[in-house]
This record gives structure tokens, sequence and C-alpha cells, in this order.
């Protein structure tokens, strides 16, 4: 392609890498905090019959009304909470960060943390500040109220619980940063399912706190639906810059589908919370293996004799996808993430590791 024609795509998109999947064919998938379990089959026949009635000749409707309603009650948000749904909750990220975006205007979020903040923070034009957490991955909270005060950012992501730490931060350090923050302030609460800790009752007391969620890792990534609830005048603000008809027909009908039979996913979920422990115990087991508690579906551990490549490829080889941090040095320095998986999974994945670091240890 001739260099006169790129030069039209902005210098911001053209320095940015895409967001990279990796390719899971044919492999055991722990790299993208997915729920393993598909729906009984029973729901799934039920399931496909609502799809079928789905008028897909008619726009969707366009507010989702019916499904914001259903999230509503079968997520606890608060009555006087106004609520956003989005095409996954990355593209809620996006939606906010382009509604502040402007000279001198900075997005704020943690570092470790979760990438999307400052990708989008960066293609929308908007400054980013990454603020490093300390050794534990928790808030240092004078650093933050520092940073706050110099940068004075417009919006700050909180994750709660953090990717890729799978950390919760303390609450009142969180409590002082909102208290604190002259502009906007978000908990993505992405992993809640795993967590059962939120910040939705605090709506009410804070006017600058918006909170988000996803249904993704509670075991419906496919459906691609976030939503984020706050007050009515800032959710209304957003709505403008809402696409029409962002959340599909298919998926409104489904997701409200399954919000009616949330039980079956809630079931999953603490099945999946009960399979953590399993694994977090059998890391924490291993020589040359530092890893983090966790309050996600996943859990971040260290090679601590620096060969993280070499072991993700080998676990690869034996047909294991999780996710290799790539960082050299620095706070994730030799830090693989892997999400927890249905029991057989997770013993393919353990196995796999310990051929690794066993061949590894004979070689060293
Ligand atoms: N927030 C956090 C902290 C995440 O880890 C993720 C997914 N990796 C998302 C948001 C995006 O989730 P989705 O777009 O699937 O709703």
């Amino acid at each position: 392609m001739q260099d006169d024609l790129l030069r039209w795509i902005r210098p911001a998109i053209r320095s940015l890498s895409a967001y990279h999947v990796a390719d899971a064919e044919g492999l055991i998938k722990l790299d993208a905090m997915e729920n393993p379990y598909r729906l009984p089959h029973d729901l799934r026949q039920a399931l496909a019959r609502e799809l079928a009635g789905v008028a897909l000749n008619r726009y969707p409707d366009p507010a989702a009304s019916a499904l914001c309603a259903k999230l509503k009650s079968v997520m606890q948000v608060p009555d006087e909470a106004a609520i956003l749904p989005g095409n996954g909750s990355d593209e809620l990220i996006q939606l906010l960060a382009m509604a502040v975006a402007g000279e001198g205007r900075c997005l704020m979020a943690f570092e470790p943390g979760f990438v999307m903040y400052e990708m989008i923070a960066r293609f929308v034009g908007i400054d980013y500040v990454g603020v490093p957490l300390d050794d534990r991955f928790q808030i240092d909270l004078d650093a933050t109220l520092a940073a706050i005060e110099t940068h004075r950012p417009a919006l700050i992501f909180i994750a709660y619980p953090n990717n890729p730490t799978a950390n919760l931060f303390g609450r009142d350090a969180i409590e002082a940063i909102i208290d604190k923050a002259p502009g906007l302030v978000v908990l993505d609460e992405a992993y809640h399912p795993f967590a059962q800790q939120t910040f939705m009752p605090r709506l009410q007391a804070h006017a600058n706190l918006l909170v988000m969620r996803t249904v993704s890792k509670l075991g419906l990534a496919g459906l691609r639906l976030g939503y984020l609830c706050g007050a009515r005048a800032i959710i209304d603000e957003l709505n403008k810059l809402r696409l029409p008809y962002n959340i599909n027909a298919l998926s409104q009908c489904a997701a409200r589908f399954m919000l009616a039979h949330s039980e079956v996913l809630e079931e999953q979920a603490a099945e999946i919370r009960a399979q953590r422990g399993v694994v977090l115990a059998a890391l924490q087991a291993l020589d040359g293996v530092e890893a983090w508690p966790s309050d996600a579906n996943f859990i971040l551990f260290r090679l601590l004799q620096g060969e993280a490549d070499a072991v993700f490829e080998a676990i690869r080889a034996e047909g294991v996808l999780i996710k290799n941090m790539k960082a050299k040095d620095g706070p994730l320095a030799n830090c693989l993430r892997v999400t927890i998986g249905a029991p057989e999974e997770n013993r393919a994945f353990l196995q796999a590791l310990e051929k690794a670091l066993n061949r590894m240890d004979k070689k060293g």
C-alpha cells in the first residue's frame, strides 16, 4: 500500500498494534477468562426455540429496554440508577473515553491493569496516565491521590478484581479515590461472579461513580453484552454516543432468556470458584512457581527461574493455551496467566506445567 494513502490514517492509530487474539484451534482454551461450561442440553433447546421467534427482518429494540429492565432486577442494580447496554464492556470503555476526550483531558488507570483502557485512550485521542500498583498489586493510595491532584483525570478505571493480577483492591482506598476524583470513576466489575464483592450499592453515595459489568465471564462471552450503571444524568449523556441498535436482536433475546435462568450460570460460577482453589493450591505447591491468590476466574503466576516463554510454549505443545504476559522485567516479569477451566482441563494444564518444569530442571 502506498504511503500517501496510509498517511491519512492518524499517527495515533498507525503507532498502535492491534489487540492480539491467539489462535486456539485444537487447544484447551485457558487464555481468555471464558466459562468452560456450555449450557445444559434442555436449556439449549429452549433457547433455540426462543431465538427462532426473533424477527430478523426488523431492527432490534434500539434501547434494549426489556433486557435492561431484566438486568436491573437480576443483577440488583439500585432502583435510582440508570443502565446503558454495550456491545461488550469494551464498547462501554470506548464510549466513556470518547465522551470525555479532549484537549488537556486524561484517562487514568492502574498498572499492571487491563490493556484496553490504555489502548482505547490512545485511539480516541485522550492522554493516558498509568499509576503503578505496589509490590503486592495493591493501590498505593498516597501516590494515587498525588497523581489525581497533578493530572486531574476526567476518567479513572478501577478493575475490581484487577486483570491480570486477579486481586481485589482495598475498599477504603477505592472510596478515597472516588471522593478525591474530580471526574468520573468507573468500577469495572467484569469478574464479579467470582469475587462476589461490588460497589453497586455505593452508587447512591457517590454521584461520580459508575459500575460496569459484563456477562462475558459469567458464561455468555459469545453474546457481547456489557452494562454500565450510574446516575441518570451521566448515562443520558453517554447514551447520545451509543450507536443505535448496538445490541443485536439475537443477543437481546438470548440474554433475556438466560437472565431468567441465571441460577444455571451461578452454579457454574460456584464450580469455577471451587476449581480456582484446587488450581491455586497445586500451583503454590510447585517449586519455582510463585502464584498469587485470586478473586477472579484466572490466576497469575511467575516462573522464578525466568523461563516463562519456554514454559508457555511447552504447555502449548501439550495442547493447552494460556496467556503469556510477555514481560522480561517489571511487575509482570516472567508471568503467565491461566483461566480456570473444567476439572479435566485444569488437570491437563497442571500436568503440562509440571512436565515443562521437570524438563527445565533436567536441562538446568
Ligand atoms: N474489563 C476487564 C477488567 C476485562 O478483563 C475484560 C475482558 N478481558 C473486559 C473488561 C472486557 O469484557 P467484555 O468486552 O467481554 O465485556
